[in-house]
């Protein structure tokens, strides 16, 4: 059915309309010269702009939050402990998975203990991600579930497990999610990335994250629901076959070259200044890093690491510089290998992935939520360092593609709020233009999922339909500079994935 777009501003001109025909757009242009159409949408007043995409995304642990436990913004240690015994009370003898709390902004400074953890829940298996989700506390009933964890690298007999430990709780706690409740959350994160404007999500699965299961749960879902397109992401050393199985975008994601600066475990060349007696750890040896990368680009598939640390980086630029020399630089950069996260890249590493054509997944929300004097990333860096994170200007500068994400639920689903603090960075260098940051939140997650056509994400004619009306007559520059300086963004009036209506006013 054509569907006319009436009245919205595009490119800061008033009175525009579109006309999307099936997935695409078939016509854009004045109002007063608007084609005839089967319905007409009046939009008028409104901002329309390429939809959003997250280009990272855990979607059953972002619906598990949305619907149940959430300790984002806990102020004190018995404040989130009161949070999750409400909870208990809430689901008697149900799992408890929950994630959000950082000691770093409690006064009582450390996480909550294994014994305060079995009295707030109750005595249920509780699985707490940290923040970052990088470490997590745990309960003794889901420890029982699970007992080898504490053999394992990264054990606390406190309850706060890291590394290794910490994969096998959070196998053990993945897999006592029942699948009702995995589906109410896989619906409840498609239909909030929906009301904000996102077409599409980078879901970043892996045996050690969240396991096919959930993964093929997921893909089912979007194929026979409603809602933003779902690009999957596999991550596991050399597994690309799931990727041909599957119909993934690729053998990326949350493969761990290293963990995060929160948990100490983000992988540096030098110690932590609030723990001297570590820099971190690298989880691959560095020939299991290139044969991943071989392994892939021999397949044309896209390759791609979680990387935070300088150690981390550097590691996957050698596997880079080593398959180029193998294969030439041109097959490696037509697999468009990413790189999440990317928060301490050396100069040298930036000017190797730019070469090699690898694109950047940022977080932009991290700085918003780490940055500045005083915050996590000085606690755990020193302030020298800390100014260095996350030099979006500079990867932008150097060449890479740029995609934003939320990695949600490490910080919310909320792409202005990406863009606000890209363009507001805490420091002023690694600031990026307003344009720079539409390009990187929009057609940037497209081109991370190496999206074949190329007017994806644009506003013209043939380009697919991916699109968001904004209740708002404030100009693109004027609400942004509005988000950057405290105000909450504009309303989604209709979201638009691939021509189809997601969310809106005649929401099908
Ligand atoms: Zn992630």
């Amino acid at each position: 059915m054509r569907t006319l777009l009436s009245g919205v501003t595009i490119r800061a001109r008033p009175g525009q309309g579109v006309v999307i025909d099936g997935s695409k757009l078939a016509w854009v242009g004045p109002i007063s010269q608007a084609p005839t159409a089967k319905r007409t949408l009046d939009m008028s007043g409104c901002l329309l702009l390429p939809a959003f995409v997250d280009a990272h995304v855990h979607a059953t642990a972002t619906g598990l939050s949305l619907s149940g436990l959430d300790l984002h913004g806990t102020v004190s240690l018995p404040a989130a402990l009161e949070r999750i015994a409400a909870h208990a009370d809430a689901h008697p003898s149900e799992l408890i998975f929950g994630t959000g709390w950082d000691e770093t902004t409690w006064p009582e400074r450390r996480a909550p203990t294994i014994g305060e953890l079995d009295a707030a829940g109750r005595g249920a298996p509780a699985y707490l991600a940290r923040v970052d989700v990088h470490s997590a506390v745990v309960s003794t009933a889901l420890l029982e579930r699970c007992p080898q964890a504490q053999e394992c690298t990264g054990f606390d007999r406190n309850g706060h497990l890291r590394m290794e430990a910490h994969h096998v709780v959070r196998r053990a706690a993945q897999a006592a999610i029942r699948p009702e409740q995995r589906l109410l959350a896989q619906r409840a994160t498609r239909s909030r990335a929906g009301e904000l404007g996102v077409a599409a999500i980078h879901e970043m699965a892996g045996p050690d994250i969240s396991g096919r299961d959930d993964l093929e749960s997921l893909l089912h879902l979007a194929r026979t629901e409603s809602g933003p397109e779902v690009l999957g992401y596999w991550g596991e050393l050399g597994a690309t076959d799931i990727v041909t199985d599957l119909g993934l975008a690729g053998a990326a994601g949350d493969l761990f070259c290293d963990g995060a600066f929160g948990s100490h475990t983000a992988a540096m060349h030098k110690p932590y200044e609030d723990a001297q007696h570590t820099s971190g750890a690298l989880y691959f040896t560095d020939e299991q890093v290139t044969e991943h990368l071989r392994r892939a680009t021999r397949a044309r598939i896209q390759a791609g690491f979680h990387c935070i640390g300088d150690a981390a980086i550097d590691q996957i630029a050698r596997g880079f510089e080593a398959v180029a020399a193998e294969f030439g630089d041109l097959p490696v950069r037509g697999c468009r290998h990413r790189l999440e996260h990317l928060e301490m890249p050396s100069a040298p590493a930036m000017a190797t992935f730019a070469r090699l054509g690898a694109v950047a997944s940022v977080q932009p929300s991290f700085d918003a939520a780490w940055g500045g004097l005083g915050r996590m990333y000085e606690t755990r860096l020193g302030a020298a360092r800390a100014q260095e994170l996350n030099p979006l200007a500079n990867l932008a500068a150097a060449g890479l593609t740029i995609a934003f994400g939320s990695d949600s639920p490490v910080t919310a689903i909320d792409p202005w709020r990406g863009i606000s603090a890209a363009v507001g960075h805490r420091t002023q260098a690694s600031r990026m233009s307003l344009g720079q940051a539409m390009v990187a939140a929009t057609v940037g997650g497209w081109r991370a999922a190496r999206h074949p056509d190329p007017a994806v994400g644009r506003i013209e004619v043939g380009a697919p339909a991916h699109l968001a009306v904004w209740a708002t007559e404030e100009p693109l520059a004027g609400l942004v500079a509005g988000l950057v300086d405290g105000a909450g963004p504009p309303r989604c009036t209709l979201t638009v994935a691939g021509g189809r209506i997601i969310h809106g006013a005649e929401d099908q």
